[in-house]
């Protein structure tokens, strides 16, 4: 292949947008509704000044976009990171509010992202940078409006620099503007673990509509951040022997089982998951086509594309991150027999405990982590459920059920409110 030929890099957005497409067209969706839930409500860009430790000032940049307000206010995380884009928080903040739907927790669909290395700062640089993104994007925050989360590679930590700044300008605490606190703050129990959790719940779901016995089922995991490492740890702890881990740097395999627990302590000390005692290092490409019965892609968007699909060997693909398969790649599978469990129903555990979490900062409640996963649990498996059965009915993927399901919902909820004026 020449240079020339290197084909051009997948946009999320247009993904997006043919994935609604085709299910707006089974649907048979009135045109007009059509035309209104193809595109973002709101799209803030936002240029902001840092002082950097070493005494300039640095220019960033970031975004916040409001998808669908339809069902309630915007709901979804913020991303740091360096190729961060407006059409990729597009991407994301429609998924967002398919994600909400598909679990029926009442919000629309927002995200935000900054593009930034946050590895390559400070601390204070760090505060500087979420104090300010967050005060330029408070034109559209709010607890009844919109409220943000983590995401890639932002933490409870940056989750309580949001919320003191805003409550700094309200002049007194709103806990419930953002999601993702750390516990002393009105933080969730068992949000931190909500998406792996809620994937893994999805992932039993599958395995027992499929026969697989999870107990000697083997489990390959991309991408050991927040979502990935705890997936990891929530498989071992079903029985399963995880086999093969990554993360942005590479990955490691030993068929004969990684301990998830020693492997996230390694990560820890050495900022890598390579060189770990007694596994081999691959590629996250090797990572991806690794022998298993269960593929959890945990880290980007547009992992598994047309180029790979056909090596991918899993029997069950676990999308806990948003947008890791494209279209192309859907139907690859889907010929190919592999079960996909898709990113706006396997994910939503994350969204779901930060509901959770925003119903207790609005009745100054605190639940207990036992009452959280079981209530998790309901919503997950209720899902699961009615998603299974929607692409049972229609002979389509999985994909197409989730969004048979969650396109009606949210275009049921736009027409019944009717234009205004
Ligand atoms: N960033 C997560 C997601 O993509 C969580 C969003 C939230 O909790 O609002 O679903």
């Amino acid at each position: 292949m020449t240079t020339e030929q290197v084909a051009a890099p997948i946009n999320a957005w247009q993904v997006a947008q043919r994935q609604f497409d085709l299910a707006a067209e089974m649907l048979n969706l009135d045109p007009g509704l059509r035309r209104v839930l193809r595109e973002p409500r709101r799209e803030l860009t936002v240029h902001f000044p840092v002082h950097m430790d070493d005494g300039n000032v640095q220019v960033f940049t970031g975004f916040r976009v409001q998808h669908n307000l339809g069902r309630g206010p915007a709901k979804g995380g913020i991303r740091y990171h360096q190729d961060v884009t407006l059409d990729e928080v597009k991407a994301l903040a429609m998924w967002m509010t398919w994600k909400c739907a598909v679990v029926g927790i009442p919000y629309g669909g927002g995200k935000g992202g900054v593009i930034v290395d946050p590895k390559k700062l400070s601390k204070k640089e760090l505060e500087g940078l979420s104090r300010r993104f967050f005060t330029e994007i408070s034109v559209l925050i709010g607890p009844e409006r919109d409220i943000p989360a983590p995401d890639v590679n932002t933490t409870p930590q940056i989750m309580a620099w949001f919320m003191d700044t805003y409550s700094m300008h309200q002049g007194y605490t709103v806990p419930g503007v953002v999601t993702g606190k750390p516990i002393s703050l009105g933080g969730s129990e068992g949000r931190n673990e909500a998406t792996a959790r809620g994937c893994v719940f999805t992932v039993v779901k599958a395995a027992a509509h499929l026969g697989i016995d999870l107990k000697s089922a083997t489990v390959a995991v991309q991408g050991y951040g927040n979502a990935g490492s705890i997936a990891a740890q929530l498989m071992a702890a079903e029985g399963s022997t995880v086999v093969a881990v990554s993360d942005s740097t590479g990955g490691i395999r030993n068929m004969a089982g990684l301990d998830p627990d020693k492997v996230l302590a390694w990560k820890k000390e050495h900022g890598t998951v390579q060189g770990f005692p007694g596994a081999e290092d691959i590629s996250n490409a090797e990572l991806l086509e690794t022998p298993c019965d269960v593929l959890i892609p945990a880290a980007y968007e547009n992992q598994i594309t047309a180029r790979n699909a056909m090596d991918i060997k899993a029997r069950i693909v676990a999308e806990a991150a948003n947008g890791p398969t494209t279209p192309e790649a859907d139907e690859i599978l889907y010929q190919r027999g592999v079960f996909m469990i898709p990113d706006i129903l396997c994910n939503a555990g994350g969204v779901t405990v930060s509901y959770f979490e925003w119903v207790q900062d609005l009745n100054r409640d605190h639940w207990t982590e036992k009452e959280v996963n079981a209530k998790l649990k309901v919503i997950m498996d209720q899902a699961f459920a009615e998603v299974l059965a929607q692409s049972q009915k229609h002979g389509v993927n999985m994909r197409t059920g989730a969004y048979l399901n969650a396109v009606q919902r949210v275009a049921d909820a736009t027409a019944m409110r009717g234009l205004y004026p």
